[in-house]
């Protein structure tokens, strides 16, 4: 899509757990070329607001618009599986790896199932059934996938024996291998060591100068500040606040929230 034209509409999206509203008739936009930070303490409805965006979760109302082509559709409603092949590719705030196997498998098996499912449970089988040509395809995607995001030494490594900032980074691979418009990204940062934020930093400006369109979750503020070109601040699943970055690090009500007002 071209550069600056609305990519995702989020429009009073709603999800209620029984009687807790996670998610409160949350609006907002990114546009093609955008990184957006959604940002909140724990709790907020950010990894709520992602699974209502890749069709995890049902919305108990409330509509989400993607571009298709030249035309804003409605994606809530839709499987995960198909949203995937609209464009959206996410990571989860857990890591989700087969540490015995290599790095190149691990996102090759992404590929594979491009989102199709949540977990690793019967992977073994739908790998069984893949021909040669298309396991050719598969080990070659991912392995342009990993080159792309600078692990293309450490594709024979046990993924097992990755540092978290390398494991993470391989979790975009594979969410890359879905060839998105816009990634999700769901606290990438978490746990990080200094060096290794600012290599995922790096990273994520390399893409969007490619063209990637991403929407990123994240806790720790600083992480976001000079990355994202604007920021979705949520708390106890409203949004109280957005703008640019040094704005928002301005608002009380962000401040409040933050210092655990
Ligand atoms: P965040 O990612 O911002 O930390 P979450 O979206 O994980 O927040 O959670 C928002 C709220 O919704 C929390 O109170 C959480 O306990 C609740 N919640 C999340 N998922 C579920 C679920 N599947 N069932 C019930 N409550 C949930
Ligand atoms: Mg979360």
């Amino acid at each position: 899509a071209p550069h600056g034209v609305p990519l995702l509409q989020v429009d009073k999206a709603r999800k209620q757990f029984g009687g807790l509203v996670a998610v409160n008739d949350i609006s907002f936009e990114v546009k093609a070329g955008e990184i957006i930070g959604l940002i909140g303490p724990n709790g907020a409805g950010k990894s709520t607001m992602f699974n209502l965006v890749t069709g995890v979760l049902p919305t108990t109302s409330g509509e989400i618009r993607f571009r298709i082509g030249d035309r804003m559709e409605r994606i809530n409603g839709l499987e995960s599986r198909q949203i995937v092949r609209q464009g959206i590719a996410r990571t989860f705030q857990h890591v989700r790896l087969i540490p015995t196997m290599s790095v190149l498998e691990n996102v090759a098996i992404g590929a594979h199932l491009r989102g199709m499912h949540n977990d690793v449970t019967g992977i073994a089988t739908s790998i069984a059934r893949l021909n040669v040509n298309e396991e050719k395809a598969l080990l070659l995607e991912a392995r342009r996938q990993l080159e792309r995001v600078g692990m293309g030494h450490l594709l024979y490594e046990e993924a097992g024996n990755l540092a978290l900032g390398q494991q993470r980074i391989l979790e975009i691979a594979r969410a890359l291998c879905c060839d998105p418009i816009l990634l999700l990204l769901d606290e990438p940062a978490a746990g990080l060591r200094y060096k290794e934020k600012q290599a995922l930093a790096e990273l994520l400006k390399k893409l969007k100068g490619e063209g990637m369109s991403i929407l990123l979750v994240e806790h720790d503020m600083d992480f976001v500040m000079n990355l994202t070109d604007r920021l979705v601040v949520m708390e106890f699943g409203t949004k109280i606040a957005e703008g640019l970055p040094a704005e928002v690090q301005q608002n009380e009500a962000v401040l409040e929230a933050y210092l655990g007002g």
